[in-house]
């Protein structure tokens, strides 16, 4: 008989978990630098300054005004599975970006954190460092309300991860889309980007103002700032609803088109998403006016009763699960072609006349 021994199961510590997570919810500078934008967003801020350096590899830091975290609840924050935004009764009610009470733990535990802030009510701020995953002392801090934090060498802790990360330049590349990205999301904030490297006060690498007034115009006017003049003028308002589902935003005339998907941004219930429902039924509206290698350059906004889709996919919440996909479907292809087909008539009657 061959006596072998058998694997005896253990319990993880929270820190292994937290790298273990860390490895699905950041897996590079643009995800952290997401998910703290969206923290940013979901506590209110009307501003959010975002500063990176050697292409988030060294820093990253976000400062934000938004309603802060009490001193006592900041190791809360960093803690996994602790969260302010849902109760953990109704996962089909998710209102906020985030919901999982991972992003912040799952940093910490790949790299040194400085979470820095001070609520609204508070007379103080307080501050609290992890260092991979190891939490110190809270300690008394200057700030106004609102918070900062600050992320420093990134996957030092893993650095089979950090071998896999592409040069400097690309990884700034991919920070300053996911801002660009998510900034359609927020018109109403203000948001700066700047490249630190080096030191210093460093270079502003994007910049858009705080937008006022009705949304639809403020979201053109962000488009603007994101995408330059050309896309405004060629965009058509795009508002229609069935089935309690709502689509608003701006597509582009086919003329306008673009030879990839970089100006195609989607968004279901305020969440920039990659989903292929979604830009199926995009191209498909165009396909009258477009050949297969041209992509319809659009911002759209879905939106959808949360119990109707399903945000919970994968830990970087890019995807969805529509209930319904094909009504989904439906009314993005008939909203578009409507669009398109009077911009056309339009376009005709102006040119007989
Ligand atoms: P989640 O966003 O899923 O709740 P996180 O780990 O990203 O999980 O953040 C944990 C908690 O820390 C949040 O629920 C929120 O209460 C608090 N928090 C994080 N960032 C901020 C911020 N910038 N402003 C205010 N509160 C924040
Ligand atoms: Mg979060």
């Amino acid at each position: 008989k061959i006596s072998r021994s058998l694997p005896q199961i253990r319990q993880l510590d929270e820190a292994a978990a937290n790298r273990i997570a860390a490895g699905e919810v950041v897996e590079r500078p643009a995800s952290a630098v997401k998910e703290l934008m969206e923290n940013a967003l979901d506590a209110g801020a009307r501003r959010i300054d975002i500063a990176v350096a050697d292409g988030g590899k060294t820093l990253i830091r976000v400062t934000d005004d938004g309603h802060g975290i009490p001193a006592g609840e900041l190791g809360l924050a960093l803690s996994r599975h602790a969260t302010s935004k849902i109760d953990g009764t109704n996962l089909l009610d998710i209102r906020s970006f985030g919901f999982r009470g991972e992003a912040l733990p799952s940093i910490g535990s790949v790299a040194r954190l400085t979470l820095t802030s001070r609520a609204e009510g508070s007379a103080e701020a307080a501050e609290l460092r992890v260092t991979s995953g190891e939490m110190g002392p809270v300690t008394p801090a200057a700030l106004p309300v609102g918070t900062v934090v600050e992320v420093r060498d990134l996957f030092h802790t893993t650095p089979a991860r950090l071998k896999f990360l592409r040069t400097d330049r690309s990884e700034m590349q991919a920070v300053s889309e996911t801002v660009r990205r998510l900034s359609l999301a927020a018109p109403f904030t203000a948001i700066t980007l700047r490249d630190v490297t080096g030191g210093g006060e460093g270079r502003v690498t994007f910049q858009a103002r705080r937008e006022t007034g009705a949304l639809p115009e403020a979201r053109l006017a962000r488009l603007r700032t994101l995408l330059g003049a050309g896309f405004a003028e060629n965009a058509l308002p795009i508002d229609a609803e069935r089935d309690g589902l709502r689509l608003t935003g701006y597509a582009a005339l086919p003329t306008y088109s673009r030879g990839s998907s970089v100006q195609q941004f989607l968004f279901v219930n305020g969440r920039p998403v990659q989903d292929k429902v979604l830009t199926g039924a995009l191209r498909a509206a165009y396909s009258d006016f477009l050949s297969r290698d041209r992509y319809p350059a659009a911002a759209l906004f879905l939106d959808i009763a949360p119990e109707r889709v399903d945000v919970n996919v994968h830990p970087a919440k890019s995807e969805v699960r529509f209930r319904e996909p094909g009504i989904a479907r439906g009314l993005i292809v008939s909203a578009l072609m409507h669009a398109l087909a009077g911009a056309g008539h339009r376009a005709a009657t102006t040119v007989s006349t």
